[in-house]
């Protein structure tokens, strides 16, 4: 048996010191955090993502009385760019937290897709940890090795 490790690199950094594309995506994000529907856990995410053709949509959480039928803000924009810009891949994406598993998978997924890194910005109030890959974020996703 051999014993391995992995180390994850990531920037720690605040919002007021993000450069101006990466605070507007972010501000999108928070934005975005506003109309979410999440009267169940009272916990509102927003996520905004850039395509590779420049423009940014952004999604938020929609909950549901039958929780499973509920989607996170990642995924929800996530999708919402897969059907409407197929062609445009994911470069960037901002959330007002960090994402669950399920949402890691899917966005390791679209990575694949894109076959370039997607830039991944999480905030935690003021604070924003920037990752530069999916990877970082679920190294060990399923996948096939
Ligand atoms: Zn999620």
């Amino acid at each position: 048996m051999n014993r391995s490790t992995f180390t994850i690199e990531y920037n720690v950094t605040t919002r007021d010191r993000l450069n101006p594309a990466d605070a507007e995506l972010m501000e999108k994000a928070i934005q975005a955090a506003g109309n979410a529907y999440a009267p169940y856990s009272k916990f509102r995410v927003g996520a905004a993502i850039r395509l590779k053709n420049g423009r940014i949509l952004t999604g938020n959480n929609q909950e549901n009385a039958s929780f499973p039928a509920g989607i996170c803000a990642e995924r929800a924009v996530v999708f919402y760019a897969h059907a409407n810009y197929p062609e445009s891949t994911i470069r960037s994406i901002a959330v007002t937290a960090s994402p669950c598993g399920v949402c890691r998978q899917v966005l390791l997924e679209s990575e694949k897709r894109a076959g370039v890194p997607i830039r991944v910005l999480l905030a935690n109030g003021n604070e924003v940890r920037i990752f530069n890959s999916v990877k970082d974020l679920l190294p060990f996703g399923f996948d096939s090795f």
